[in-house]
Parts: structure tokens; C-alpha cells; sequence
């Protein structure tokens, strides 16, 4: 801990890691340099509160691996070597005009992510769809929150998380599903706490391990891996059977209630007790808990989103909540949990699945909107998003896809199945990786290496879960010759044509006045009119919407008002379709995966921070002590696991966290976890099921 009197400047920043969206102070000493890091006390979100990645994140800043210089590599398995600025620019810029020449615009792919400042998504938004002109652009939001935006848009018409942190000081009865909290958003369970020690409201967690949260709850439904549905089609057939549904919500504000009761219809506990795992009693009772309590809300993350049916799980929680009233009311709500620091930024402004500002590339007067805006032929707009990344790394190996350029993601890490990912990306005819880090695992395949800022090395804004808006100052200099992504999106729209055409915003500032002036409009949910950096930073975040005349709200849909055609919300009928791959005399065991509270994603940052490290340093699973005592294996042991795809070695952990039908890995190690999940995919979001696999255990020294 450094003494606060050896700062002599206090810099304003938005925590780059978790959707959280603490507001932080970073200290720096009188030559400038960053020394420690604190939460800002005056701040909503997280008053005062930092996690430990938060109190450590100033240690970023000249980190092990950073990369300093721009590299490239002439030929396949040579090393990467410095290179110019003009010269890697250059390279890519024709690189991917080359590819598109031979084999068309789409064979050239980009893929973003859900770490950059949202001016920076809307700019290489500008870059991809208006100058490169590709269809097959996405982020790794893919993987982590699509089947949210896939309900939301399902059941209310447009994404946007309607809830907001201040509900848990109003709800009675929060229902969590595949969340654990304080694990993985840390701050944000700290706000729960703290409204349930002033006012204790029952917690019932559904998770199939016993996570932290699971342990801080009322009542732990530990449900079978992927039976969601089975259980909240369950929970809805005990309410319509008690007429415990809010008749008059359901009257005014929505649609399709009859084709919801008749599927739920299927769905009687004594039956469905047998799918889900949870006994027939416990189901009617939270049935009952919820229906009654006069504002209840749900949570959700990964466990959900993560999913073959993801975007069902995500609508039947919605649909839950309009049967009970609980949409747009204090306590009342259908929160998703986004996992990176502006996964939201990207869904309001990248352009990736559509076009900035919740506009879709499906609708004409949208495409006309934006291309008017950006002073080109809207014919440039396909009708019809491209390729998800899920389905850009299929593209690469039948040929499809020629050319990728890779912004601060790490697939070879983060995707399923990563044996197959790394042929894929071996096959590339070019690529292009952009990350703050030149030792990230993928560059292995690069041929042009960019390096880029890091956080408060550059200025902008994220959006984090409640939809807040906020901002971090530039606090020091860039490492090195390293650049900002917006300044290597720019660069790169002038190697294009297009780059005179549309020409990108000068600054951030000049791209966020581009987003204002887009978020215009009456009727407009994402309205952000009313911001500017310095009214921000003045209230340490702004919720949207926020509209020119200073008016906003902390919720949507108060007024019962969706954006569908006529208004109403949509209820769905869903069904349960049991296609994923289960434990076998094989493979008898559940692999599931998830986050320690010590790492972030692929350890791209946090590995590399000591005291990150220290409290998780290697890969470990956990495993219940019967299991192991059965297969003889004991505590620290290691042992070999393995899944149709490949195996993995780690270090086992005892406990009874885990049924003993399942083990447990965390996702963020690289040749890991990650090399033996399927991934097979929601048909609606395209996100893969990475928690639901079969594996087999052999300990090491058996072989
Ligand atoms: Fe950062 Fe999330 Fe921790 Fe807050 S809870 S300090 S946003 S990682």
C-alpha cells in the first residue's frame, strides 16, 4: 500500500475490468508516474469499494509482455521482429486489400471485444463496415453475453438491461441464476449485502455448484447442468395453477400469454422434478416466493447466457418477470449481468451484429439513417449481420474466411475446443493481432503485430451493467511506441479509399459528440444527449437515458412501454431440447467452468500482477472428496482429464463445492480448460455451451 500523501495528483478512471463499473481514482507522484490506485468514495456504484484487481490495477501500466513496438514476421514460423508504425500499417492495409481482391470483401474478418472505450468500438465501427467493408465482423461478446442481448431483443424488443444496482435496495425476493456474485463481480455483491443487512430479503441461488453466492443464500437450487428452462417453465406452471400471476400487467402490457400457459402447461413439477434435479416441493414453494413478493427480480450470468438454449433461458426469465409485474418498478426487474468492463459499450455502438446505436442492419430505414449520417451509399449495408465469431473460426478452416484481424481478444485461449482454433488460425492466410500484451498466447500466429494503450493510457468511456456511462481520463503516457486503438483505427481509414469518404472522428471526444448526435430521437431508449466528459466525470457516471433537457430514469419500461410494434412486451413459450453432451459410462463426469475472483478472462492482464497471481497461480479442479476416494486420488494430486476433444493436467482440489458427478476448472488458463469443452451453440446467439461437456479423470502417475 503506498501513503496517500506521496500522491500529488488524483486522475479520474472506470475500473477496466469487470461490467461492475467502479469508479477509481488513480494516485500519481510528483514525476507523474502512477502509484496506487483507490475506489471513488463520491461514486454510486461502488462507493469507495474496490475488489482486489481494482486496488492492483494500477500495476498495469508497465506490466511483464507489454508490447512497445509494432512486429511482424515474413514468413510462417519465423519470429516476429520490430517493425515501423507505416510499415505494419502499411503491410495490413494490404494485406487485407489483396484478400478481399481474390477472394471478396467477406474473406477478410475482424473480431473485437468487449475491453475497448466505447469510442473506440464506434470508430473501428466507422473503419470495418464503412471503409474495409466487411459483413464478417464480431466481438468476443460472443462468447460471454449475446444470448442477453438475444432475449432482451426477443421479449422487449431492443437490448438494454431495464434494472439498475439501486433495485436490491428495493427488492423482496432476488432470484440469481448461474451468478456467483462475489466471485465474479465482486462490488456488485457488496451492494447486495449491504441491502440485506439493512433489510433482509429471501436470496434463493440456482447454480449446480455450491459457489460462494450459492452459500450466502436462502435457498440453493442446485439444478442439473442446462435444465434452466425445465425449472422456470416449472416455477410459471405452479404460479398460472394458484392464479398468482399479475392479471392486469399482463392485460395492458403484453402479448402471447395463452401460447406461454399452454407450454408451461407441460411442465407440472412432479414431473419436471425429474429434468431439473429439484424436488417438486422446493419448485412450489419458490414458486410462491416469488409470485408474492410485491417486487421480486432475477439475475443472471454466465450459467445462463453460456448455453445451447441461452437465449431461451434469458426469455423465459423475462417471461417470468412480466407474468409476476416485475419489469420497470423499484426492485422489480430482469438484470442481466455482463461479464467484461464495456461488453455493453459494444452492444450500444460497435456496429458488430448491427449498426450504432441499437440500430439493425435488418431495417432500411436504419441503413439509410447511418449511411446518411456517415455521407455514404447505403448499399455499402448488407441486409443481413455476417458471421458471428463463433462461426468466423468454422469459416476460416472451409476456406470461407482468408484474413482475421484479432482486437484485445485471445482465442486461443478463450474459445472452445482451442486444438481446433489454433488449425484454424494456422491456416490464415494473414493476421493481424492488436493487443495491449505482444506475449498474448495467439500472437504465436500473427504475422503484423499492433500494439496498443492500455486503459488510462487513453481517454474515453465505458457503459457498464445498469447501463452507466463512464469515463477515464488519460492518466499517464503511452508505453513505449505503443498507440491507442483509436489512433490505429484511424491510421488505417487512411490506407483505405473510403478513409477520405467517411472520414473517422479526430479525437474520442469527436466520436462520442457522433454517438450523441445519433442517440437523438423521439422514443429513443438509448438516448445520450444529454452527456458530456465533464458532466460525467462531475457525477461520477451517468445511467442512459439521458436526454438533452437533463431528464433520465434509473429504469425501463416504467411506463409499460416496450420497443416492439404494438408496444407489448412478447411472451414466449419455451421449450427444453436436450442436446448437449451428457456424462456417459465413457466420460461420467460434468466439466463446468467459470471465474476466480483473483483472475480476469485469459490472465492477459492479471497474470501478470503479483499479488493476482499469488492467491491463483496454476489451473486446479475441484472434485468431490467421494469421487476422488473412489478413483484413488488425493488432495494436490494431479491428474489427466479428458473429453472427446483433448486433455488437460491440473492439480485437484478437494471439495465439496462440487457434486460428485461434476468436477470443476476455472476458464482463464491457457491449454486448460478450454481445450476440452464442445461449444456447441444457442441457435439464436450463436454463443457456445461451455459449462456443459463430458470428461474422464486418470491420474497422472497411473498412466
Ligand atoms: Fe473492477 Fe469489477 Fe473489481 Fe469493481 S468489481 S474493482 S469493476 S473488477
Amino acid at each position: 500500500v503506498i501513503p496517500e500523501k506521496k500522491v500529488a495528483n488524483w486522475s479520474y478512471a472506470t475500473c477496466a475490468y469487470c461490467s461492475t463499473g467502479c469508479s477509481i481514482e488513480l494516485g500519481l507522484d510528483t514525476q507523474g508516474k502512477v502509484i496506487t490506485s483507490r475506489g471513488n468514495a463520491k461514486a454510486d456504484v461502488n462507493r469507495g469499494k474496490l475488489c482486489i484487481k481494482g486496488l492492483l490495477e494500477h500495476e498495469l501500466f508497465d506490466s511483464a509482455g507489454r508490447g512497445k513496438e509494432p512486429l511482424m514476421r515474413s514468413r510462417q514460423h519465423e519470429p516476429l521482429a520490430p517493425a515501423g508504425w507505416d510499415q505494419a500499417l502499411d503491410t495490413t492495409a494490404a494485406a487485407i486489400k489483396d484478400i478481399q481482391e481474390k477472394y471478396g470483401r467477406d474473406a477478410f474478418a475482424v473480431v473485437s471485444t468487449g475491453q475497448l472505450l466505447t469510442e473506440e468500438f464506434y470508430t473501428l465501427g466507422k473503419l470495418v463496415r464503412g471503409c474495409i467493408g466487411t459483413n464478417n465482423y464480431d466481438g468476443n461478446t460472443t462468447l460471454c453475453m449475446a444470448s442477453a442481448v438475444s432475449g432482451y431483443k426477443r421479449s422487449f424488443g431492443s437490448d438494454g438491461a431495464p434494472g439498475c444496482y439501486d433495485d436490491f435496495e428495493h427488492t423482496q425476493c432476488l432470484m440469481a441464476l448461474g451468478s456467483n456474485l462475489p466471485e465474479q463481480h465482486p462490488v456488485i455483491y457488496w451492494r447486495l449485502k449491504e441491502a440485506r443487512e439493512k433489510r433482509h430479503f429471501p436470496l434463493i441461488v440456482v447454480d449446480p455448484r455450491v459457489t460462494m453466492f450459492a452459500q450466502m443464500a436462502d435457498i440453493h437450487l442446485a439444478i442439473t447442468p442446462g435444465t434452466d428452462c425445465v425449472l422456470l417453465n416449472a416455477i410459471m406452471y405452479v404460479i398460472f395453477d394458484g392464479g398468482l400471476e399479475d392479471k392486469a400487467y399482463l392485460e395492458r402490457h403484453t402479448q402471447g400469454l395463452e401460447e406461454l400457459k399452454q407450454t408451461v402447461l407441460d411442465y407440472d413439477p412432479k414431473t419436471a422434478q425429474h429434468v431439473c434435479g429439484i424436488d417438486e416441493d422446493t419448485i412450489r414453494n419458490v414458486a410462491r416466493l416469488y409470485a408474492k413478493a410485491p417486487a421480486a427480480m432475477s439475475i443472471w450470468t454466465m450459467g445462463i447466457n453460456q448455453s445451447t438454449h441461452g437465449s431461451d433461458g434469458v426469455v423465459n426469465i423475462n417471461n417470468l418477470n412480466l407474468v409476476t409485474g416485475n419489469i420497470g418498478k423499484p426492485g422489480g426487474t430482469s438484470l442481466s449481468i455482463t461479464g467484461q468492463c464495456n461488453a455493453m459499450g459494444t452492444r450500444e455502438w460497435s456496429s458488430c451484429s448491427g449498426l450504432p446505436g441499437y440500430r439493425a442492419l435488418e431495417n432500411q430505414a436504419d441503413r439509410e439513417l447511418i449511411a446518411d449520417f456517415w455521407g455514404i451509399d447505403q448499399a455499402f449495408f448488407p441486409a443481413k449481420r455476417g458471421l458471428t465469431e463463433t462461426d468466423i473460426f468454422p469459416a476460416i478452416e472451409t476456406g470461407e474466411i482468408k484474413g482475421l484481424w484479432l482486437v484485445a481478444t485471445n482465442p486461443m485461449t478463450s474459445m472452445a475446443n482451442t486444438s481446433r482454433i489454433r488449425k484454424a488460425l494456422e491456416k490464415l492466410e494473414f493476421l493481424v493481432v492488436q493487443d495491449s500484451y505482444e506475449d498474448v498466447e495467439t500472437n504465436q500466429y500473427a504475422h503484423v503485430y499492433f500494439p496498443a494503450s492500455i486503459w488510462a493510457e487513453k481517454e474515453g468511456c465505458f457503459t457498464n451493467t445498469e447501463r452507466r456511462v463512464n469515463l477515464t481520463r488519460k492518466a499517464v503516457a503511452n508505453y513505449g511506441d505503443s498507440q491507442s486503438d483509436f489512433w490505429i483505427f484511424t491510421q488505417m481509414a487512411k490506407r483505405f479509399t473510403n478513409g477520405d469518404r467517411v472520414p473517422l472522428p479526430e479525437t474520442p471526444e469527436g466520436a462520442f459528440e457522433e454517438m450523441k448526435a445519433l442517440s437523438r430521437g423521439q422514443g429513443r431508449i438509448l438516448d445520450i444527449t444529454g452527456m458530456s466528459y465533464d458532466k460525467i466525470e462531475a457525477a461520477a457516471g451517468i445511467q442512459w437515458p439521458y436526454r438533452e433537457d437533463g431528464s433520465g430514469e434509473a429504469r425501463l419500461y416504467t411506463d409499460g412501454k416496450f420497443q416492439t410494434d404494438n408496444g407489448k412486451a412478447r411472451l414466449i413459450g419455451v421449450k427444453f431440447y436436450d442436446n448437449n453432451e451428457k456424462p456417459d459410462r465413457h466420460y461420467p463426469f460434468w466439466l463446468n467452468s467459470g471465474r476466480v475472483v483473483e483472475h480476469f478472462h485469459t490472465r492477459t492482464r492479471t497474470g501478470k500482477i503479483g499479488n493476482c497471481n499469488k492467491f491463483s497461480p496454476i489451473p486446479y479442479m475441484e472434485m468431490n472428496p467421494d469421487t476422488a476416494k473412489s478413483l484413488g486420488i488425493k488432495h494436490q494430486q494431479y491428474v489427466r482429464v479428458i473429453s472427446r476433444r483433448s486433455d488437460a493436467v491440473v492439480m485437484v482440489q478437494l471439495t465439496q463445492r462440487v457434486a460428485p458427478d461434476m468436477v470443476f476448472i476455472p476458464f482463464h488458463f491457457h491449454d486448460c480448460v478450454n481445450r476440452l469443452t464442445l461449444g456447441l451453440l444457442d441457435p439464436y446467439s450463436r454463443q457456445p455451451a461451455f459449462k456443459q461437456c463430458a470428461v474422464r479423470i486418470v491420474p497422472v502417475d497411473q498412466q
